[in-house]
């Protein structure tokens, strides 16, 4: 039932998190928000892109979906006149071949225009990338936080705050009628924001406690390799440069844009029978034949619940086209988009 409940708790905060961020502040922008992003080695819960409308706007010509690594390296690059691609582009630090097809694929997205003289491409960019990412904000979600828990999950996030990649880290956890018991609280790192989150209630009511203190994105971080608890071997670190950093940054802010925290959906099963979509606020998903939320691992073809919707359903135009599982698909579709 944990998992289950840490998946629903992962939802709300990011319901919350789009309609409230910064919390205990006015609203400076649009905020983008999605779930489990990060890097090969670290995955955050939830992940709060923050941005200008005007960020947005600028960003949208460059379409919907992603730019991967390629494709930003030339958006960010790309000149306004016509150039040799191998002249006019810094050294990509892999192999040029990797280029061509990334130019190829620019000018199929339309952000990038090419033509050839002889055996050579010249490029030419259509739009300027924006900076569109003000800050990145990475969030931890433990409902459950008990002393080995907070124990575990503050080294964790020491490693986060040693590396900055993100602006500000924070925990989000929940609440009892007691409150958060303080020493939990102290096994974390002081530059950890933390966020209480009242149980069963919504997406309304998450309060900050602990404000996070901003970490030096833009400065080298150190990676934290190892750190034995023995007291006798040496911790292991490594260095993080800021190039690197800032990549990472615009990729996962990338990711967080084409995603966002409702494409749930695509690993779901909505056209199941039994798949609910609940609470306005999200929606959230819910199975009616378990009586209960369901977590996205276990709402899979392998459910031994799953039932197809009837054929009927999807006649007779219902609601407009499809049955009801294409009906929450794009209504988690359309919420998306209009986040964009
Ligand atoms: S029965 Fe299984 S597949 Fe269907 S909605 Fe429930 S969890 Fe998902």
């Amino acid at each position: 039932m944990s998992v289950v409940k840490e998946f629903g708790f992962e939802l709300r905060v990011c319901a919350w998190a789009e309609r409230n961020w910064p919390p205990g502040a006015t609203a400076v922008g649009a905020p983008i928000v999605a779930r489990q992003l990060g890097t090969k080695r670290r995955r955050w819960d939830t992940i709060v892109v923050e941005t200008a409308e005007s960020g947005l706007e600028e960003r949208a010509p460059f379409g919907g979906a992603r730019l991967g690594s390629e494709l930003l390296f030339l958006a960010r690059h790309a000149p306004a006149s016509w150039a040799y691609y191998r002249e006019c582009l810094p050294d990509p630090g892999y192999p040029w071949r990797y280029v061509r097809e990334a130019i190829h694929e620019a000018d199929d997205r339309g952000f990038l225009e090419t033509r050839r003289d002889g055996n050579r491409i010249e490029i030419r960019r259509r739009y300027r990338y924006p900076a569109w990412v003000d800050r990145i904000v990475a969030i931890e979600n433990k409902p459950d936080l008990d002393a080995a828990a907070a124990r575990r999950l503050g080294e964790q996030l020491e490693h986060d705050v040693a590396l900055g990649l993100a602006d500000e880290v924070w925990l989000a956890t929940e609440t009892t009628a007691e409150g958060v018991e303080p020493a939990l609280l102290e096994a974390m790192p002081v530059e950890v924001g933390i966020l209480v989150v009242s149980p069963e209630s919504g997406s309304r009511s998450c309060e900050p406690v602990w404000r996070p203190r901003t970490l030096a994105a833009a400065e080298p971080g150190t990676r934290i390799l190892d750190r034995p608890g023995d007291g006798r071997s040496a911790a292991r670190f490594e260095y993080a440069d800021p190039t690197w950093k800032r990549r990472k940054r615009l990729e996962i802010a990338e990711r967080a844009y084409e995603r966002g925290w409702r494409s749930y959906a695509g690993t779901m099963r909505p056209d199941c029978r039994h798949f609910e979509l609940t609470d306005p606020t999200g929606p959230f998903p819910r199975c009616a034949a378990k009586g209960r939320p369901q977590t996205a691992a276990e709402c899979s073809g392998s459910c031994s619940l799953f039932e197809p919707e009837p054929p009927a359903w999807r006649d007779g135009g219902w609601p407009i086209a499809g049955g009801p599982g294409r009906a929450a698909k794009r209504l988690l579709d359309r919420k998306r988009d209009r986040r964009r």
